[in-house]
């Protein structure tokens, strides 16, 4: 539509779906022992899915900038979803790409998987694709550095530090005088080739914080957000442009009781919701042309991400969804979320 079409040009957030396969459980687990049902059917030449809920046949339809089905290749999702955003960072805008939804949906699959190359996410192809830009355009004098960041319990914490982030005093979120948002005493690792990158996002991911719930038996409870500074001299003024390229591995967006937590993990559960929670209010506001003003300050994940989202940046949004019907609550809880930004 021209709606559509108009909202493309200014602010909006695009979104994409993409749906895992059945994975462990789902295969064999079901009470039957069989496989689960799937309750998820796309349709990606109308970038639309339809779900229908188990509970009351419901179907729900949705349309997205485009949904990836289980057979879609991380290169694919790649060149859709963050070649786009990566040209942008080389142009010297910033841009984001972060991936929503319940644990185990394949969001570190979708951003982090390292290895094997063929099957590598879109962090390593898009450091793939800055250094390969890089070496084609030797006389701009490319240069990266690269920070890794988790928002655990609403503190950050850097994966890349010295000492591990349990061991270190949270960091704090401070702004300049011209509004820039930076975290004080986050460390900065300048990086010349993709093998610099991968090894030390091999050390940062596995110092996540990563614990166990019902759901799961490892589930991220943190925001993983990865930056890569790019700069480069233009050929035709002569001045250096800067770009920031921000990867946002959001904590598992599941409601609480599902997981059956308490104590520390209810509380931690509550950091997640108030913080996605924000991060939609953000995106809805973005979205809606009628609004000026964007609450980025009701979270400290909206406050840290304030200078990567709306404005000059281009961003992207994956919600990971399941394919099961015994996860078709969350799922439609996920799909709503990306809808908003729609
Ligand atoms: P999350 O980060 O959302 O908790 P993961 O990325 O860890 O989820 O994925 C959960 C499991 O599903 C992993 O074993 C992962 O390898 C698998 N998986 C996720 N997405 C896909 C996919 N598109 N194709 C194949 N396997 C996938
Ligand atoms: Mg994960």
């Amino acid at each position: 539509t021209s709606a559509r079409a108009l909202a493309n040009s200014d602010d909006r957030v695009s979104v994409f779906v993409r749906v895992r396969p059945l994975v462990g459980v789902e295969l064999a687990g079901g009470p039957d022992g069989g496989k689960a049902h799937k309750c998820v059917v796309l349709e990606p030449a109308s970038a639309s899915l339809a779900l229908e809920t188990p509970w009351d046949a419901r179907v729900y339809s949705f349309a997205y900038d485009a949904v990836f089905d289980t057979t879609t290749p991380q290169d694919a999702v790649y060149a859709a979803v963050a070649a786009p955003v990566v040209e942008a960072v080389l142009e010297g805008r910033n841009g984001t790409v972060l991936a929503y939804g319940q644990t185990g949906t394949g969001k570190t699959h979708t951003l982090a998987k390292l290895e094997p190359l063929a099957e590598a996410g879109i962090i390593p192809r898009a450091v793939a694709h800055i250094f390969s830009y890089a070496a084609a355009h030797p006389d701009q004098d490319v240069r990266v550095v690269l920070s890794l960041l988790q928002l655990y319990r609403d503190a950050p914490q850097d994966l890349l530090a010295r000492r591990a982030p349990d061991t270190a005093p949270p960091l704090s979120i401070r702004q300049l005088k011209g509004g820039a948002v930076y975290v004080q005493g986050l460390s900065k690792h300048p990086v010349d080739s993709v093998d610099a990158v991968l090894e030390l996002l091999d050390i940062g991911y596995a110092r996540r914080a990563i614990e166990s719930t019902r759901l799961n038996d490892v589930s991220s409870r943190a925001h993983t957000i990865l930056r890569l500074e790019v700069s480069r001299r233009d050929p035709f003024s002569g001045s250096r442009t800067h770009g920031v390229f921000t990867c946002v591995d959001l904590a598992g967006s599941e409601r609480v009781k599902k997981s059956r937590s308490r104590g520390a993990r209810l509380d931690e559960a509550k950091f997640i919701n108030k913080s996605l929670t924000a991060l939609g209010n953000v995106i809805a506001s973005l979205a809606d042309p009628g609004v000026s003003y964007i609450p980025y300050r009701d979270s400290k994940l909206t406050r840290l991400l304030q200078d990567s989202l709306g404005g000059n940046c281009v961003t992207a949004l994956i919600v990971n969804i399941g394919p099961a019907v015994t996860s078709a609550h969350e799922s439609v809880s996920s799909l709503q979320f990306g809808q908003r930004a729609m």
